[in-house]
């Protein structure tokens, strides 16, 4: 196995996540099979119990695992499905090594950070670098790991050593260390410093490994003396200093990337040249071209809780861009705090809710994504019943199909206390109800967690049709709610259709409003397994309808084509 480390230096929120899958994505063009880990070096196990306030979406993965959302961008960038092993943690590596030593496998040993943390984080990428993740059998020729954090940090000091230790024992031939760091521009003249990044390179010397090349993030391009600089200072060669300036797409970074004979520099050091060919990047480059041109765009209204972070919602954005990219059309979200939309904010912030108002009416669809807890509930509860009441097109996600099922029991079929059993336990018309696929009583594993098929219960709906007229789908799921089964034959026979379910019938995974233009709610979602050239089926109708197209791109693919 060859390895590409990715490191980060000077501060955080560089890009590093995107460099490192870019630099995936132009050794893929180079004929290679590439996979990626992700280390995070905070205490907690997974990202499950992180707020997307603070550390933006979690993302699930097939396996259930819920991890970083960097972790989405390898899946898309270099379409391969991850396993949660895929993300290391610190807690998840002191979890692995305390477990042994409470079994007593150290023999009696004194258990300490070097070497048995670093040991167990050796193994743990050794063992996970060799798993298939691209659909074929045998394992991938190179592994991208990405080290959350910058150079430096306490918390990331027994991986820096436990990288180092393998850069030593895997040899010179199999190891390639990518710096990302930043240089910034200060003062009148405009003169691109190199200061902070000469600091990180040798803090990261110091602690025992040598960058083979510095990618560095800057506004402008660098100049050739900058480059020289950093070559001199930072005992790399200057051909070897890469340039991520900024660029109006990520999809540039890859062509930025092979540009600068990036997969040149990466292949020697790792001795590949002989199996690379040269890199394609034609789909690429169309599609980094074509988001660049695009004239006309679609307003979408995101009616969440979690708005003042657009990462939150990271996938969704990402899923909305890539049907709207399929659709010639520029996404132009419009956030709005679902809270804004309440009757009591008329009284209270009567400013913010007109605007929240406002920005509704003139949207062309409405997206109620996931969310937990009751805030802003009420306000996502009046988008979809706007939603439905004018036919605008809507999609529902996970919390936005259960927000829809409360609405319509409430405004179609009366029942005005209608609620989930999460927002109110003492309803009397519980709709939405906790329904743990395992024990009720053993808290920590009642999330319904990952990929569950969704079965069809009629090929005569606008979602079996929007998934190519397939008769089961399979998609990923974090829910501990779900609508009450005994409640559905009222739903269905005032209009709403609970077109798919689980394998079992008892769990509905989507619904439809046959007499509306797009009405869809899903209990999973669908924005887990988009990709940049093959956009998720339900964001695809959402657009579709949004811009009057779908009846006509429905009956162009009415054979499954
Ligand atoms: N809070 C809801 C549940 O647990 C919805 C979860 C979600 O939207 N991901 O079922």
């Amino acid at each position: 196995m060859k390895y590409v480390l990715v490191t980060g230096g000077v501060v955080s929120g560089l890009g590093k996540g995107v460099t490192a899958s870019s630099i995936g994505v132009v050794l893929k063009a180079c004929g290679l099979r590439v996979t990626s880990i992700k280390i995070d070096p905070y205490l907690n196990t997974d990202a499950g119990t992180m707020s997307p306030f603070e550390h933006g979406e979690v993302f699930v993965l097939d396996d259930g695992g819920e991890v970083d959302l960097d972790l989405g961008n390898y899946e898309r960038f270099l379409d391969v499905t991850l396993t949660r092993e895929n993300n290391i943690t610190t807690g998840k590596i002191y979890q692995s090594v305390l477990e042994k030593e409470r079994k007593g496998d150290y023999l009696g040993k004194t258990v300490q950070v070097v070497p048995h943390i670093t040991d167990a984080i050796k193994d743990w990428i050794e063992s996970v670098a060799a798993i298939p993740v691209d659909g074929k059998e045998a394992p991938a020729d190179v592994c991208v790991i990405e080290l959350g954090g910058t150079v430096g940090d306490i918390e990331s000091m027994p991986f820096i050593e436990a990288l180092r230790q393998l850069s030593f024992s895997v040899g010179q031939d199999n190891f390639c260390l990518v710096h990302v760091s930043l240089i910034p521009v200060l003062g009148v003249v405009g003169e691109q410093k190199t200061k902070p990044t000469q600091h990180s390179v040798r803090e990261l010397r110091a602690l025992g490994l040598t960058p083979h090349l510095l990618a560095c993030r800057s506004a402008q391009p660098l100049l050739e003396t900058t480059k020289e600089k950093l070559s001199q200072f930072c005992h790399v060669p200057a051909g070897n200093v890469l340039n991520i300036h900024d660029v109006p797409n990520i999809w540039h970074i890859p062509l930025l990337l092979r540009n600068q004979n990036a997969h040149n520099t990466i292949l020697t050091q790792l001795d590949l040249l002989k199996i690379a060919t040269p890199p394609d990047l034609q789909d690429w480059t169309k599609m980094a071209e074509t988001y660049d041109n695009l004239t006309n765009s679609v307003r979408i209204a995101m009616v969440g809780k979690y708005v003042g972070l657009p990462d939150s919602y990271l996938s969704v954005v990402k899923a909305l861009l890539h049907a709207c990219i399929a659709c010639s059309l520029k996404p132009s979200i419009d956030w709005i705090a679902a809270s804004d939309l309440e009757d009591d904010s008329a009284e209270l912030t009567p400013e913010a809710h007109a605007s929240a108002w406002e920005t509704l009416r003139n949207a062309a669809c409405v997206l109620v994504p996931g969310g937990f807890g009751d805030r802003g509930v009420r306000g996502m509860i009046l988008a979809a019943k706007y939603a439905r009441e004018n036919k605008v097109p809507y999609l529902g996600i996970c919390l936005g199909m259960q927000i829809s099922v409360i609405e319509f029991a409430r405004s179609v079929l009366g029942l005005e206390r209608a609620d989930s059993t999460e927002f109110d336990a003492q309803t009397p018309n519980p709709v939405v109800i906790f329904m743990p696929e395992g024990s009720r009583t053993h808290m920590g594993s009642t999330m319904r967690l990952g990929s569950r098929r969704t079965l069809f219960q009629t090929p005569d709906c606008v979602t079996s049709k929007l998934y190519h007229n397939s008769d089961h789908v399979d998609e990923r799921h974090r829910h501990r709610y779900e609508v009450n089964p005994e409640v559905i034959g009222i739903l269905e026979g005032a209009g709403l259709k609970f077109v798919g379910k689980d394998e079992s019938g008892s769990r509905m995974e989507i619904l439809e409003l046959p007499s509306h233009p797009y009405y869809v709610g899903v209990q999973f979602h669908p924005e887990f397994k988009s990709r940049p050239a093959r956009p998720s089926a339900l964001f695809l109708g959402l657009i579709l309808a949004a811009t009057g197209q779908l009846e006509a791109y429905l009956n162009r693919h009415q054979n499954g084509s």
